[in-house]
């Protein structure tokens, strides 16, 4: 499964998406061999959750959506971390 490491911590990866700057679809990949493509057709993602899945189109078209996932001292953490509609926004 993929992973990157972040503040010194491995996040595996548990979602594999992108949205589209153009038509701002959100595409996802769950599979190895599940290829989807946004309406537009500018961008797309594959290989799901396997090692090498990618993210197809246009880098300035892409906004990563994927997210992270680790546990840190019996806590799940989040990548991007989630937001917490109690908390008020950060200015
Ligand atoms: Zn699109």
């Amino acid at each position: 499964m993929p992973s990157i490491i972040y503040g010194g911590v491995t996040y595996m990866q548990v979602r594999h998406a992108v949205q589209c700057k153009k038509c701002l679809d959100t595409v996802e990949s769950k599979e190895i061999h599940d290829f989807k493509q946004c309406s537009c057709g500018a961008v797309g993602v594959d290989g799901g959750l396997e090692d090498g899945n990618r993210i197809l189109g246009d880098f300035a078209d892409i906004d990563d959506r994927s997210v992270y996932c680790a546990k840190s001292r019996g806590k799940t953490v989040w990548l991007p971390p989630l937001r917490n509609p109690c908390q008020k926004p950060m200015t």
